[in-house]
């Protein structure tokens, strides 16, 4: 039976009580985590979100044998006198270990069903019964740390934004379709039939919108809402740090948001040197396949097509006539890699894609698989690459693109398998320089790589109809440990520029005003030049929590097939309210 807290209110919470507390009353709530019956002695842990503090029942048999009836996850309130813990009992694990509470009142405040699996133990449980029962999961302490962290960056962001004059805005939920290239999740309109507001896949237009209204500098940690096929590690919903001021340059971004990224790591108690690197798009496609480098490695690709031109090995040197390249990499401390760990390396290269794949030892005289190169050939490759003694030394050939992509994913590959990705090390960097567009083969048209309201590169802005390939964009993204974490730009600001990106797009003035309508009248009145970025907030606590999935940084959220296991979302409906909605199911 549930007693009420009546009068009872906590003096210290679980994780609080030091040997600087003994002989003063303490009162503690919370659930039980642990219950050691000794017979005439009972020890409970009683936990909250701070931590667990042992109480002890003893020399009051009526009390004792009240205490008899806890169960983990018992919601209880103790009174008593704080003591220091016999000599066998102090836990110096535990942050409250020297000190228990001897019980002189108890109210069992609320009793629990055995849980599906055991909170006070990490017990293997799948996610799906974690997901369902969410709240029990959110009592451990792996969670409630994420959680806690996660509360920690955004109030560090909050407080560094207001410091630099930022205001925090909200932007509408209930919007209409953004420009974020993914489909929408709509809400149909009652009271207008057949229309729809779409769930803001970014604030970008309102955010732009703001900076035309004069609000000079706008952040908001805002929900944003991505329909997408099934993909590794999204969320239909997450979570966005949105930036935007007005006269920016990309200098202007960098160094607003570095301190940002510094603030945000000193959570965690580390220390992140800016200014960050920056590369070119350019640079990191050609060096580490991947516009998003991991730079926690070294392996840079390299170009050693030259060392094979007149080779005597000839799937190389046919590939160099048929116009291709040979690039390849150096793997750290790979000299001594045994037989099967190559096997499995060469074995990843053809999951991933190449026909081929060399390996030579560059401290070893040549292995028969090797001997075709010419021993010529193969020094000047490993020159070029840079490789030493140490090192294993991995080759391909094919066409440019391709080769340094796949040699990109065959990088990531090796360094995970082979553990050189050290999870302690953090790499961040910018990306610049994008391209402005993309060109889609199968669409047969031009689409914009970031968004349509980026803006091309002042030098380049007269390449946009002879070369459009050719021409890149103040656009930056923020790299860290081979993710992206952020990315953004400065906007087109000119209406008459607008115009020409879409036209470049091949989207219709119809279309355009249909869709950007009142986004593009509004640039017409006087729009500043500004630009901004948006940061990822769930995949930058999932790296500082040091968890593969973003699921474990999120309160509540969706399993890959998008559902929410604990509330049963999405569900159907009823009919009543689909007809209200102008809606019929098909279902
Ligand atoms: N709206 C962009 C995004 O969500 C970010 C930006 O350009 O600021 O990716």
């Amino acid at each position: 039976m549930a007693e009420q807290l009546g009068d009872w209110v906590r003096t210290h919470t679980c994780g609080a009580l030091r040997t600087a507390d003994l002989d003063t009353d303490a009162t503690l709530l919370g659930w039980v985590h642990r219950v050691r019956d000794l017979g005439g002695v009972l020890f409970i842990d009683i936990r909250d979100r701070e931590g667990v503090s042992q109480v002890v029942f003893r020399d009051n048999d009526e009390l004792l044998a009240q205490a008899k009836k806890l169960r983990p996850e018992f919601v209880v309130g103790v009174k008593g006198l704080v003591e220091s813990r016999s000599p066998e009992t102090v836990n110096p694990k535990l942050a409250t270990g020297d000190v228990e509470v001897l019980a002189r009142e108890l109210r069992l405040l609320n009793e629990a069903k055995t849980p599906p699996f055991q909170i006070a133990e990490d017990s293997p449980v799948s996610e799906d019964v974690r997901l369902k029962y969410r709240y029990l999961d959110l009592r451990r302490p792996r969670l409630q740390g994420n959680i806690g962290l996660r509360h920690k960056v955004a109030f560090a962001i909050r407080e560094q934004f207001n410091a630099k004059g930022f205001w925090e805005i909200e932007t509408p939920i209930l919007t209409k379709s953004t420009p974020e290239g993914a489909r929408d999740y709509l809400v149909p309109s009652r009271v207008h039939p057949g229309e729809f507001y779409a769930l803001p896949q970014s604030p970008q237009l309102f955010k732009q919108i703001l900076m035309i209204g004069g609000m000079d500098r706008y952040f908001q940690i805002t929900r944003c809402f991505r329909d997408e096929d099934l993909r590794a590690d999204r969320q239909p919903e997450f979570t966005q740090v949105d930036v935007e001021m007005a006269f920016a340059s990309p200098d202007l971004i960098y160094g607003l948001m570095e301190p940002v990224i510094q603030r945000i790591f000193a959570c965690i108690g580390k220390t992140l040197p800016a200014p960050f690197r920056r590369m070119p798009y350019a640079e990191a496609m050609a060096k580490y396949g991947s516009d998003k480098p991991d730079l926690r490695c070294g392996m840079e690709i390299h170009d050693v097509s030259a060392a094979f031109v007149d080779s005597e090995f000839r799937v190389f040197k046919q590939i160099i006539v048929d116009g291709g390249v040979i690039r390849g990499f150096a793997v750290p401390g790979g000299n001594k890699y045994t037989r099967n760990q190559i096997d499995g390396i060469v074995d990843q290269a053809k999951q991933i894609g190449f026909g081929g794949l060399i390996w030579v030892r560059p401290g070893e005289p040549p292995t028969s698989s090797v001997k075709a190169l010419s021993e010529g050939s193969l020094r000047a490759a490993i020159t070029g690459i840079g490789a030493t003694a140490d090192d294993l030394v991995l080759l391909a050939g094919g066409p440019a693109d391709n080769t340094s992509s796949l040699l990109g994913q065959l990088r990531l590959a090796v360094a995970k398998r082979e553990n050189l990705l050290d999870p302690e090390k953090y790499e961040v960097l910018w990306v610049t320089d994008f391209p402005l567009l993309e060109w889609s083969g199968e669409d047969g048209r031009w689409y914009a790589m970031h968004h349509p309201f980026t803006s091309p590169m002042d030098e380049d802005m007269d390449k946009l109809e002879s070369d459009p390939g050719s021409v890149r964009a103040k656009a930056y993204d923020l790299v860290l440990n081979g993710s992206e974490i952020g990315g953004g730009s400065i906007r087109i600001h000119s209406a008459e520029m607008q115009a020409r990106i879409f036209r470049r797009l091949g989207i219709s003035d119809e279309e355009a005003k249909s869709r950007f309508g009142f986004f593009l009248e509004a640039l017409e009145y006087g729009t500043p030049p500004h630009g901004g970025i948006a940061l990822g907030l769930d995949r930058i606590i999932a790296i500082l929590a040091n968890e593969a999935s973003i699921r474990e940084v999120i309160a509540f959220p969706k399993t890959a097939t998008a559902v929410d296991l604990m509330s049963d979302a999405p569900s159907t409906v009823d009919p009543k309210q689909l007809r209200e909605l102008h809606l019929k199911s098909s279902k």
